[in-house]
C-alpha cells in the first residue's frame, strides 16, 4: 500500500534531487502540492514549461527562442521546486535568472514570485557580457514566457501570427491571402507558426528551415503540411497551390542565407518574405553557411568567436537577399528578430528600410490595450478549455474576428502540455473575462483553477526599439521607463508571479520587457485581484501610447476612464 502525501509522490514523480535532465510533466488535478493555489500554479507552470511535449529542447532546460530557458540548470529547478513547495501564503521566492536566490515575508495579496532575468546594468547589457556571465554560472537567457514560465506552445505565437497575417492582407490583398506566395525562414517554438498562419488566411507558404526535426515537428503537430530538401521542388508546388488558389505550406530543408539568394538566381520572388529564424542570438541561434547542422552544433562549442563571424555574415546576406527580392516587388517586413540590427551591424547600412512588424501591423491595436491574454487549466483537463473558450464567445459577440479565431482554434490545435488557450482582447475586456473565468471556478463549471498570463510582446509592457515600440511617434523608442513601471504596476496590483527581462526575442541590449500571471481560483481574493490585474495591465499600455501622442490611445483613455494627467484627462 501506497502512504506517501501528495508532496512526497510530487518530489518522486519529478526525480527532484537528481541534479540532471529528465522528463517533467506538470501535475494536473484538483490535488495541492504547495501550501496555496498561487505557489501550485507556479510550479505546474514552470514543470509544463520544461514538458516535452511543450518546450523544444527540455533536456537542456531549453523552452523556446533560441536558448529561452525556464531554469538556470538542473540543480535549480530542482531548488526551485523545493522552495515552491516550502512557500506560505505570506512569502514571496526571489528567482533571479533561473536561481531560486531567497524568500522573503510579505503579504498574502503580494505576489507569491518575483522573477528578473538576464538583465546587466546598461553599458555592460550586450551578449558578450552576457555569454561571460552564463558561463561562470551567474545568469540565464529568460527570453519572455521561457524565463517566466507561462509558454503554452506553439499555439503562444499562432494567434499574434495569424493576426500579423490577416493585418497583411488586410492592407495589402483585398484581406485574402489566397493566391499569394509567403516566403519565410524557420519553424522553432515561436516561427513554427507561420505556416499554419498563412494557411488559415488562405496563403501558400515556403517557410526555409535548416533543422530537419523541427520540420517533423510541425508535420507531427499539423503546423505544416509537406516537405522537401528540394528547392526547384519547393518553388514549383508552391507556384502550383498560389495558381489553383489552394492553401498550402511547404517546409524547404535548407539555411535561408543559401535558398534565399538561390531563389533570386532562378528569378522567384515570392509577394511577401519575412523570417523567423532565431537571428537575435548569433551564437546561439542563427546557423551559418557553408556547414551542415551537425558541423554548427560542433562549431558552437569548438570556437564560438568563428561561429559568430560566420553567422553575422550569413545574416548580411539572408537581409541583403530580403531587400533584393522587396526591391523586386515583394512586400517585406521583419518578423521580431532583429535580423535587420545585426545585418547593419555587419554593414548592410539600409537594414531598416523594410519596417518591422508592429509598426506595419500592430500598433493601432496597441493603442485600444489590444494584446495577447492567454490561460492555462491547472486541472489538465482539455474540457475546461473548451467551457472558458464558450464562455468568451458568450461574453464578446461582437469581436467576431476573435470568435472565428476560437472557434478555429477549438477545432484545429492540439494542446501541448497543460491544455491552454490565447486571444487578444483589449484594456475593458481582459478584466472581464478574468470575472468570468473567476466565477466559472467558483461554480465548478471549470474543475480546478486556471491561470491567466500573458507574453512580454504587448501594449504597455516592453520597451524594444526594433520590435514593439520601433518608430513610436515622439521618438521613444528606447524609453525603458514604460517596462519598468508596468513591471511595478503589475506587482502592485497583486498578480501571482511577475517578471522583469532584457532581451526577449531580439538579444541582450535591445530589449526590455515585464510579464505577470494571475491566479483564477474561484475565490473573492482571487476575483479582485485578477480583475486588478488584467484592468491595470493594458492601462499602462494605453497611457504609454497616449503619452506618446497616438490619438486612438487618447481617446480610449477618455472612453474608458483612464486618467492621464499631462492631457488634464480626468473622467
Ligand atoms: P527557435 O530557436 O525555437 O527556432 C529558430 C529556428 O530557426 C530553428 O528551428 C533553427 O533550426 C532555425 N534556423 C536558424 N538559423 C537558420 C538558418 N540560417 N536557416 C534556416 N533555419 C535556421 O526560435 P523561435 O522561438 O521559433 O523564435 C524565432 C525568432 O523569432 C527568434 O529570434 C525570436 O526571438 C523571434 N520571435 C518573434 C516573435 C514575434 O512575435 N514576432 C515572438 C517570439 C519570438
Amino acid at each position: 500500500m501506497n502512504h506517501s502525501t501528495p508532496k512526497e509522490a510530487l518530489l518522486k514523480n519529478l526525480q527532484i534531487g537528481l541534479g540532471k535532465a529528465r522528463p517533467v510533466k506538470a501535475p494536473t488535478g484538483t490535488t495541492l502540492h504547495c501550501k496555496g493555489w498561487h505557489q501550485e500554479a507556479a510550479l505546474r507552470m514552470l514543470c509544463n514549461n520544461l514538458d516535452p511535449a511543450n518546450g523544444e529542447n527540455p533536456d537542456e532546460l531549453i523552452v523556446y527562442g533560441g536558448f529561452g530557458k525556464a531554469a538556470r540548470n538542473w540543480e535549480c529547478f530542482d531548488a526551485l521546486v523545493r522552495s515552491l513547495l516550502v512557500l506560505e501564503n505570506d512569502e514571496t521566492l526571489l528567482v533571479q535568472s533561473g536561481k531560486p536566490a531567497g524568500i522573503l515575508k510579505t503579504y498574502p495579496h503580494t505576489p507569491r514570485v518575483l522573477i528578473a532575468n538576464a538583465n546587466i546594468v546598461p553599458y555592460w547589457a550586450n551578449w558578450a557580457t552576457f555569454r561571460k556571465l552564463d558561463q561562470q554560472g551567474l545568469m540565464m537567457y529568460g527570453q519572455m514566457t521561457a524565463g517566466s514560465w507561462i509558454y503554452i506552445g506553439t499555439q503562444g505565437i499562432l494567434q499574434g501570427t495569424y493576426e500579423t497575417f490577416a493585418a497583411l492582407a488586410k492592407k495589402h490583398f483585398d484581406s485574402d491571402l489566397s493566391g499569394k506566395i509567403v516566403l519565410t525562414g524557420g519553424l522553432g517554438g515561436m516561427g513554427g507558426a507561420q505556416p499554419l498562419s498563412v494557411t488559415m488566411n488562405n496563403g501558400v507558404t515556403i517557410c526555409v528551415e535548416i533543422d530537419p526535426q523541427r520540420i517533423q515537428r510541425r508535420i507531427d503537430t499539423k503546423y505544416l503540411d509537406t516537405s522537401t530538401p528540394d528547392l526547384d521542388t519547393a518553388i514549383a508546388m508552391a507556384r502550383e497551390a498560389a495558381e489553383a488558389k489552394k492553401p498550402l505550406s511547404i517546409g524547404l530543408m535548407a539555411n535561408t542565407a543559401e535558398a534565399l539568394p538561390r531563389m533570386i538566381e532562378k528569378g522567384f520572388i515570392p509577394d511577401v518574405v519575412t523570417d523567423q529564424t532565431s537571428a537575435h542570438d548569433e551564437l546561439n541561434g542563427y546557423v551559418p553557411t557553408g556547414i551542415s547542422l551537425a558541423e554548427a552544433l560542433t562549431l558552437r562549442k569548438t570556437d564560438p568567436d568563428q561561429y559568430i563571424d560566420r553567422a553575422m555574415d550569413a545574416m548580411a546576406i539572408h537581409c541583403r537577399a530580403i531587400l533584393d527580392m522587396m526591391k523586386k516587388g515583394a512586400i517585406a517586413f521583419d518578423y521580431g528578430n532583429n535580423l535587420r540590427g545585426q545585418a547593419l551591424k555587419r554593414g548592410v547600412t539600409d537594414a531598416m528600410d523594410y519596417p518591422g512588424f508592429v509598426p506595419a501591423y500592430v500598433r493601432h491595436l496597441f493603442c485600444d490595450g489590444e494584446g495577447p491574454f492567454r490561460w492555462a487549466a491547472l486541472s489538465g483537463d482539455p474540457e475546461d478549455i473548451r467551457v472558458t473558450d464558450e464562455a468568451l464567445m458568450e461574453a464578446f459577440p461582437h469581436k467576431k474576428h476573435m470568435v472565428r479565431w476560437l472557434k478555429m482554434a477549438g477545432e484545429k490545435i492540439a494542446h501541448m502540455g497543460l491544455p491552454a488557450r490565447i486571444c487578444w482582447l483589449g484594456y475593458g475586456e481582459r478584466d472581464k473575462a478574468g470575472k468570468l473565468f473567476n466565477d466559472l471556478v467558483a461554480s465548478g463549471r471549470v474543475k480546478a483553477p486556471l491561470v491567466i498570463g500573458r507574453d512580454h510582446l504587448d501594449c504597455g509592457s516592453v520597451a524594444s526599439p526594433y520590435r514593439e515600440t520601433e518608430g513610436m511617434k515622439d521618438g521613444s523608442d528606447a524609453v525603458g521607463d514604460w517596462a519598468l513601471l508596468n513591471c511595478m504596476v503589475n506587482v502592485a496590483s497583486g498578480a501571482s508571479w511577475v517578471s522583469f527581462h532584457d532581451g526577449g526575442g531580439v538579444g541582450i541590449g535591445n530589449a526590455l520587457h515585464a510579464g505577470q500571471v494571475t491566479l483564477a481560483d474561484g475565490t473573492p481574493e482571487a476575483e479582485v485581484r485578477v480583475t486588478t490585474v488584467l484592468r491595470n495591465d493594458p492601462g499602462t499600455g494605453i497611457i504609454r501610447h497616449a503619452d506618446a501622442g497616438y490619438q486612438r490611445a487618447r481617446d480610449v483613455a477618455s472612453e474608458r476612464g483612464v486618467k492621464l494627467p499631462m492631457l488634464n484627462m480626468f473622467p
